[in-house]
């Protein structure tokens, strides 16, 4: 059973995710702190909310909640998690999206949403429980649609407002109180581009920590429509030539995973 308040000997190796509001200590090039807390130039960890939340390959990981703008940490910089992604360290990436995620939601559960009284961490799993009128939350996960739907040879591509210039990505949306990933994804695919689709197929997740989505990933096929790109969520969006297309998303995101797939690359 994990023991969420915990945390290692001196001398136990670790690694160490220090969140400060939404960004995370890195070291010099990039990687999550890791060593023995008695050869760490952290502050006294008595002042600091500490996590137990993993394990990456065979250390224990802890999370250590950080001030905003906390310049108490020595061993780095805090920078956005991205700086991991652009490290291709997928599973680092994970564990340290799980710890900002935490580090979130015991922020923001301070107090009860229901009676208003300060809540209490549970010591047995990761949850803050109200004394007065019992009310438990746990970290919260928001589900998410993202689709790669193909016309024969073309696949739909679409510039979102967020995205960085000129990069092209596939449809996504957020599932609504209510809805099955399918009627979500075709809810989305109508809304943003006005077309409908056919043989919907499920293909891999990703948790993706900004802040707190898990993103379920799909393959479609157009079914019938025309294009009629929603303006107020997106630049704009095309069909693709296989061998013709525009700048998309890194290796390690799961849109870029889904492109691959359907376009038939993912085996190269
Ligand atoms: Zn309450």
């Amino acid at each position: 059973m994990v023991k969420p308040y915990s945390r290692p000997a001196d001398d136990e190796p670790a690694w160490w995710c220090v969140v400060s509001s939404d960004q995370i200590l890195v070291t010099e090039d990039n990687d999550l702190p890791f060593g023995c807390l008695q050869d760490m130039s952290f502050p006294d960890l008595n002042d600091y909310t500490t996590v137990f939340i993993g394990e990456l390959r065979e250390r224990s990981c802890y999370l250590v909640v950080a001030d905003y703008l906390d310049d108490s940490f020595a061993d780095g910089s805090f920078q956005s998690l991205r700086a991991l992604l652009d490290t291709q360290d997928l599973e680092k990436f994970a564990l340290a999206g799980r710890a900002r995620q935490f580090s979130d939601f015991l922020s923001t559960h301070r107090f009860c949403g229901r009676c208003g009284t300060r809540m209490q961490a549970v010591d047995w799993e990761l949850a803050m429980h109200c004394h007065q009128c019992q009310h438990r939350c746990y970290p919260r996960v928001s589900p998410c649609v993202i689709v790669a739907i193909t016309r024969g040879d073309r696949i739909l591509l679409a510039q979102g407002k967020r995205h960085k210039e000129g990069m092209y990505s596939i449809l996504a949306g957020f599932v609504e109180a209510g809805e099955s990933l399918e009627q979500a994804l075709e809810r989305e695919v109508h809304e943003e581009a006005g077309i409908t689709v056919k043989n919907i197929q499920y293909q891999l997740s990703q948790p993706w920590p900004f802040p707190h989505s898990l993103m379920m990933g799909f393959t479609a096929e157009w079914a019938a429509g025309d294009l009629h790109i929603d303006p107020h969520e997106l630049v704009t969006g095309d069909w693709f030539a296989f061998d013709q297309l525009p700048t998309i998303p890194p290796h390690g995101t799961i849109a870029r995973t889904l492109i691959e797939k359907a376009i038939g690359k993912d085996s190269q």
